[in-house]
């Protein structure tokens, strides 16, 4: 499920393709949320951008002045394009050839667009950083059971990824055994892993993987990424007949994707 739908993708959510037709080996369904890292493809408007998940450092930071952005030049690139990365920070990506006054003209036609991502990312960052720190303690819902979980050192951190990590695998593969059936499919693998920009993903040769961080989630919120999931494997992309393929198996789909963008950075950061 590209955690981002389109709408997200509008602003340039994070990390997926964007596309609602990705190829048949992957789902970007999963997808975290678009606005922490924002694109904007400046020839077609700023919508259609990609998205990435942001990896992170968090910090109080106030975000950078909205006037001030770097310009990266690319030779693969075809079109000019508009970043905001996860710091806040603007970067506009120019083709070779182009002139630099192109990179002031978008940050100027786009003003508003860039300071509307820059203060939610800094609500969001703020939000972060408020939280207890792991040392001393923090609140973390696994498997919808809130605990409180402590982590001095790495080692300490460590021991509880591997902790969450084996809850994940434990509640995903009960899951998937548990739905399979009723979505008509058969599984041959599911793998567990630490994806920076997805939730989970699905191939044709019936593997299916899943970010561990889903453990974080409600359980209902993980039942909704693993039948997303094995909707793929009967049908590749997010047209209208995938999505009615899920409703058909779980019920509040949408109620599921809104919960993801609303928490993801929580999630995506909850052991920082
Ligand atoms: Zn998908």
């Amino acid at each position: 499920m590209s955690l981002d739908q389109p709408s997200v993708i509008q602003v340039g959510i994070w990390w997926s393709d964007g596309g609602s037709n990705p190829g048949p080996s992957a789902c970007h369904a999963d997808a975290l949320p678009a606005e922490l890292s924002p694109r904007a493809s400046a020839n077609s408007s700023s919508q259609g951008g990609q998205h990435r998940l942001a990896s992170a450092r968090v910090t109080a930071d106030p975000v950078r002045d909205k006037n001030s952005y770097s310009i990266r030049r690319s030779s693969r690139a075809r079109r000019t394009r508009l970043t905001i990365d996860e710091e806040g920070s603007v970067i506009v990506v120019l083709p070779l050839r182009a002139p630099a006054r192109v990179a002031d003209e978008l940050v100027h036609q786009h003003s508003s667009w860039i300071a509307r991502h820059q203060a939610k990312i800094a609500v969001r960052r703020r939000a972060l950083a408020l939280r207890p720190s792991l040392a001393h303690g923090r609140v973390l819902h696994i498997n919808g059971q809130p605990e409180i979980v402590r982590a001095v050192t790495d080692a300490e951190r460590a021991a509880l990824e591997r902790r969450l990590r084996r809850a994940a695998r434990a509640a995903i593969t009960e899951r998937v055994a548990a739905r399979s059936a009723d979505v008509g499919v058969t599984v041959r693998r599911v793998t567990i892993r630490d994806q920076r920009t997805r939730w989970g993903s699905a191939s044709r040769s019936g593997t299916l993987s899943f970010n561990w961080r889903l453990i974080l989630c409600p359980p209902t919120v993980l039942e909704y990424v693993v039948v997303h999931e094995l909707a793929h494997l009967k049908v590749s992309g997010h047209g209208t007949a995938f999505w009615r393929l899920v409703a058909r198996h779980y019920a509040d789909a949408a109620g599921a994707r809104r919960w993801l963008k609303q928490h993801h950075d929580e999630i995506r950061h909850a052991l920082d």
